[in-house]
């Protein structure tokens, strides 16, 4: 790691800043000076690409335009918005943040740190985000593409996800941060780690740092940001079934807490693996599982992977037809109107997209 005089990080913050205005990619929550829809894009940016993100942020603020209409709506309406988007706590989080922006601050984001910090699902880059960039305070935003660009501006030489290198990058950053330009520098940044200094094969000849960055004057951007060798992610193996009882299916909430709580699924059983799919056995735990009375065979119809931060789901998917509303009393069978306003985790949507017309 290398460390820098003033005169250099000044330089570094005016380069940064002259390649914002230049250049800052044109996005909708960039029109804007309003923190409640400057904050939606923020959540909604966590670990989703902007390409992503922008039709889902404009269906969102043309439904809920600000902090009353969304703290007024159903948690339901609300995942609704949000489906296919992944990351289900992130929308529940702010929702519940929103309404006690509402309730407690009479619907103004908190412009300061400490307060806002304090709401649900708001971490130090959120705020550090929001607050610069709708409220001009100097406040850092240090996410993945700062680490990862400031890892090779200064030659960091500890793991990127390590507790120690954050520590170390908020500091330089807080260094930098050229007071009364916070939002734009955080922005430059954002834009940088994005379009130029990318995770692989960073695009240094166009970079406005290029001459003041450690990895590129030392011709070492493959080193950094440093990374240890990940674990594996595991895998969890189900039966899935699409149950149907004409053209009603059977639908299952899940447990509040936990991997895309209190969303809808299709019913599931947990199994060992991929290994041959024994009929009778699955047919035998169904009825059971579900309480239903089966009238023809179960049918197998092929397998789907979703693949989650931490884990990966594996699902063999049955179908299975009944002519009874008999079932167990965590599960119903809903009708194709039903379904479409309930919201349910991408793999079952991939399911029922290919077997169920809607
Ligand atoms: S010079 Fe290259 S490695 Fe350094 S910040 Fe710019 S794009 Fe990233």
């Amino acid at each position: 790691m290398i460390t820098w005089d003033g005169e250099l990080l000044h330089e570094i913050a005016q380069a940064l800043l002259q390649y914002y205005a230049a250049k800052s990619r044109q996005l909708p929550w960039r029109e804007t000076t309003d923190p409640y829809k400057i904050w939606v894009s923020e959540v909604m940016l966590q670990q989703t690409r902007v390409e992503t993100v922008i039709p889902y942020f404009k269906r969102f603020i043309t439904r809920f335009p600000d902090i009353h209409s969304l703290s007024q709506a159903t948690d339901d309406e609300v995942v609704k918005y949000w489906e296919g988007l992944g990351y289900y706590s992130r929308v529940r989080r702010l929702h519940e943040a929103v309404r006690e922006v509402d309730e407690t601050y009479g619907g103004s984001v908190p412009s300061e740190f400490t307060s806002f910090r304090l709401l649900p699902g708001v971490g130090d880059y959120t705020a550090g985000a929001v607050l610069s960039i709708a409220y001009g305070k100097d406040t850092v935003a240090v996410d993945g593409n700062a680490m990862r660009v400031f890892s090779r501006v200064y030659c960091v030489n500890e793991d990127v996800a390590s507790a120690n290198a954050k520590r170390i990058v908020t500091k330089m950053v807080q260094e930098i941060l050229p007071p009364g330009y916070a939002g734009q520098f955080n922005q430059a940044v954002m834009d940088l780690g994005a379009t130029i200094c990318t995770r692989s094969r960073p695009k240094c000849e166009s970079c406005p740092i290029h001459a003041m960055c450690c990895a590129n004057v030392s011709a070492t951007q493959d080193r950094y940001p440093v990374k240890k060798p990940k674990k594996a992610t595991p895998t969890l193996f189900y039966h899935a079934f699409l149950i149907h009882n004409d053209d009603r299916i059977l639908v299952r909430q899940r447990p509040k807490k936990g991997l895309l709580g209190r969303m809808w699924e299709l019913p599931n059983l947990p199994c060992e693996g991929t290994s041959i799919v024994d009929e009778e056995s699955i047919y035998h735990d169904a009825m059971m599982a579900f309480s239903i009375k089966i009238d023809r065979p179960v049918v197998y119809l092929g397998e789907y992977e979703h693949a989650f931060s931490h884990v990966k789901w594996h699902m063999q998917l049955h179908e299975i037809c009944v002519s009874s509303d008999e079932c167990a009393s965590d599960c119903r069978f809903v009708s194709p109107n039903e379904r479409s306003s309930m919201t349910f985790g991408t793999i079952f949507n991939r399911m029922m997209q290919e077997f169920i017309s809607f």
